[in-house]
């Protein structure tokens, strides 16, 4: 585990900066557990001190944006993004897989998000989010799909994956594997057989005050080692591909919607950015890019106690001045959504419409 110095992320430069506190890191973070395995024992300090006394937490003087000046080197990131799968992203995925307890309230909290923007854009027919798919609304706006069972079609298109080996076991394995799945799936199918409708539908009907967007695009960001990507793997499948299983939602890359953008004035109504850019290695091109094709721009940040697994972390005065710098309206949704103050800590809500 080595440290390397950084410069400003967004611009790209060596630029003045400011201290900021770092000390609120103490409490054990799940992302560097993989580095706290490796760090030896008889080290004269605790692996929490280290990375404590290593760190070094900054607000750059030009673009506000606040970055660690002093952070982990390639191979030590690389190790905290491909050590394991996203644990939030697929911790979201298996909620509406296996529909617990806790489902209810994970989609009551998404819900009064996207009414809230919803609420002050005039329509969301066109809409996109970027790089993670289980992150933002893609799960909900799947599940709330009429006469639809997410489990089933999830399984249904796991089943249909082909794999190809060579070697004798791992066939038979695979043939297992498959089985296995068929099995749930039968079981699944037997149970909506039994229950004659998804307990959900009601609850969505009574909750559901949206309506789910006709176009929705996931755009794929490459060359990213700020996130999970590749790496990303759960039941078998990336991420990605269990994406490409949600019928008609879309995965496309930027040159895709520029040249659609282009060729017949496509804008996205809203790009949805929960969580998803600041795991960017490229944030200034991303949100030139994004900034080019949408109309409304929903950005969700992690604050500074999210951890040093972030590199960098977006906050209120740096996105007050890219929206006066590009010609966006800025909306503070923060309070309304959280009913707390908007504060560089915690996750922070933002909402930026085009001036036109
Ligand atoms: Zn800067």
């Amino acid at each position: 585990m080595n440290f390397v110095d950084k410069q400003c992320p967004y611009c790209e430069k060596k630029t003045n900066t400011k201290d900021i506190n770092n000390s609120f890191y103490k409490s054990s973070n799940a992302y560097l557990e993989i580095l706290k395995k490796k760090y030896t024992s008889n080290n004269s300090i605790s692996f929490d001190d280290f990375v404590e006394k290593n760190l070094k937490l900054v607000k750059c003087d030009e673009c506000k944006i606040i970055f660690f000046k002093k952070w982990f080197d390639t191979e030590t990131a690389k190790i905290i993004y491909n050590s394991r799968p996203h644990r939030v992203g697929w911790g979201s995925f298996n909620l509406f897989y296996d529909q617990s307890a806790r489902l209810k309230n994970y989609i009551k909290r998404k819900i009064n998000i996207f009414n809230c923007i919803n609420s002050k854009i005039d329509k969301i027919d066109k809409y996109a989010e970027i790089n993670c798919p289980f992150s933002g609304l893609m799960l909900l706006f799947n599940f709330a799909k009429k006469n639809y069972n997410f489990k089933l079609n999830i399984l249904e298109n796991l089943i249909k994956e082909r794999s190809f080996f060579n070697d004798l076991f791992l066939k038979i394995s695979n043939r297992i594997r498959i089985l296995f799945l068929s099995c749930l799936l039968f079981h699944e199918k037997i149970k909506i057989k039994i229950s004659k409708k998804n307990k959900y539908f009601e609850f969505l009907n009574q909750e559901k005050k949206f309506e789910i967007p006709l176009d929705i695009r996931l755009i794929k960001i490459e060359n990213n080692n700020l996130s999970w990507n590749y790496n990303c793997n759960n039941m078998g499948q990336n991420c990605r591909k269990i994406f490409t299983y949600f019928e008609n939602f879309k995965s496309v890359t930027f040159n895709e919607v520029e040249d659609e953008s282009r060729k017949n004035n496509f804008k996205f109504d809203l790009s949805y950015l929960e969580n998803t850019i600041d795991h960017v290695s490229d944030i200034k091109k991303t949100l030139l890019k994004l900034s080019a094709l949408s109309q409304n721009i929903a950005i969700i940040t992690h604050g500074i106690k999210a951890g040093p697994q972030h590199l960098y972390f977006l906050n209120e005065e740096f996105i007050s001045n890219y929206s006066k710098l590009n010609g966006f309206r800025l909306s503070i949704l923060t309070h309304e959504i959280t009913s707390k103050d908007n504060n560089e800590f915690d996750n922070q809500f933002y909402l930026l419409s085009k001036l036109n």
